[in-house]
């Protein structure tokens, strides 16, 4: 029998009505003959709900206690969903991250897989039971509970077919898949039928909601692939898998931005080696990673470095910066949580040196103003002011003609 991992978001488990037409699809798919793996996320806008009333108490809640708090969200939707199933007729056991053997690393709140142990997933599978996963959680090589960062559940599905030898998993949202742009944003967005991990990895990385960055990065590691579809239809969606010749050759596959990336800037700073590495390693030795970096170098012998972290990082990122730069002599730093970031990925822009300026002047003409820019191979993304952010989608949609059936590029 083969194996299928469903994976619903939240939306698509916001309320009873919904998890009913999870429970149909499920027991359509135990129907077809498969074994079904189903991972959950919390319902509707749990996870928010619960990290605001942990931060009405505190700014800094207990790592710990909050990761508790925080994987009850699933809990519920994954034992409602079991409760649905069961009361249909259907044998299912729902579990949670710990009791479906998924072990990580002891860093609350962004915690990494590091072993998945299904025996008991797979004990359930054999007595013909549907098997219902907690998805964004795990239990630590201490024995506490963790959460995977927020999106999360996406990688516990990913983990799970990986480990149970599942071929693809399917990963159900409230959009019909992924997009040239957020068709929240751009409605003319047009759904791309096949994306390579290489693209996924960079629009992930650069903002794109729809899957967690390191659900992509486990994919590609084990050969997963994915199918990113609507739990509000039975239409096709995206396929994430390996680069070949069938995929759309495009230019620029996708415009992602992202709205949760904050500026810090380091004024003053003295231009002497081993500056950089005095200012950034003590933010990575707190797990606060940084994106986008720009050094300008001013008169005097004295350089500004900026460089973008989560938002939600930033009151953390600050602290260590008041500290760093009072030890390397720097003049001031400032905070600044009003800008959002913009990305063009693409796998043609290898080839085609033209992009970087054509971006630049489609922004220039929509009188948007980049604050830095940062490039990899196949990716730009430029900081600007956030109330710019939705004009700036859609003036390089329209620039790069996204809606239309991509140009192909030449080999
Ligand atoms: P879920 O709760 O199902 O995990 P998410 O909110 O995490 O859903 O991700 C889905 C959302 O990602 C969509 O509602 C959409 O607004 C957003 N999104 C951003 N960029 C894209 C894109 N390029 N294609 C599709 N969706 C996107
Ligand atoms: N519920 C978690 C979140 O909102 C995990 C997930 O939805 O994937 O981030
Ligand atoms: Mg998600």
């Amino acid at each position: 029998m083969s194996i299928v991992v469903q994976k619903y978001g939240g939306t698509s488990v916001a309320d009873i009505a919904r998890i009913r037409a999870v429970c149909e699809r499920v027991i359509r798919a135990r129907k077809d003959g498969h074994e079904v793996v189903v991972v959950v996320s919390a319902m509707g806008d749990t996870t928010d709900d619960l990290t605001a009333m942990a931060h009405r108490l505190t700014p800094m809640p207990n790592p710990r206690e909050l990761d508790l708090l925080l994987t009850a969200g699933e809990r519920i939707a994954m034992s409602l969903l079991a409760i649905a199933i069961n009361a249909a007729g259907l044998p299912a056991a729902s579990y949670t991250g710990s009791q479906a053997g998924i072990i990580t690393d002891t860093r609350h709140g962004r915690a990494r897989i590091t072993d998945i142990r299904p025996g008991r997933i797979r004990e359930a599978l054999d007595r013909g039971a549907v098997v219902i996963v907690a998805g964004f959680q795990g239990v630590s090589t201490a024995a506490d509970v963790t959460t995977l960062g927020r999106g999360g559940s996406d990688t516990t599905a990913v983990a799970l077919a990986a480990a149970l030898g599942a071929e693809a998993c399917e990963i159900y949202t409230d959009v019909a898949g992924v997009f040239t742009a957020d068709p929240r944003v751009v409605p003319e967005a047009r759904k791309l039928h096949a994306v390579s991990y290489e693209e996924m990895l960079e629009m992930a990385a650069a903002g794109a909601r729809v899957l967690q960055l390191r659900a992509v990065e486990y994919a590609r590691g084990s050969g997963v692939m994915l199918h990113v579809r609507s739990s509000f239809s039975d239409e096709a969606g995206t396929w994430i898998r390996e680069a070949d010749e069938r995929m759309e050759q495009a230019i620029i596959s996708g415009v992602v931005h992202d709205t949760g990336e904050a500026k810090i800037t380091v004024q003053g700073v003295p231009d002497r080696p081993g500056i950089a590495a005095a200012i950034f390693r003590p933010v990575a030795d707190e797990g606060i990673s940084v994106d986008t970096i720009v050094q300008n170098v001013s008169k005097d012998g004295l350089a500004d470095v900026s460089f973008t972290v989560p938002k939600a990082d930033l009151s953390h990122a600050a602290t260590v910066i008041d500290r760093v730069a009072g030890e390397v002599g720097a003049e001031r730093f400032t905070t600044d949580d009003g800008v959002a970031t913009v990305s063009l990925v693409g796998a043609g822009m290898k080839s085609h040196p033209g992009v970087q300026a054509d971006m630049f002047s489609a922004l220039a003409e929509a009188g948007i103003n980049i604050e830095m820019i940062s490039t990899s191979s196949i990716r730009i993304t430029c900081v600007i002011r956030a109330e710019d952010v939705e004009a700036a989608v859609k003036a390089l949609h329209a620039r790069f003609a996204l809606s239309e059936q991509a140009v192909v590029r030449e080999h």
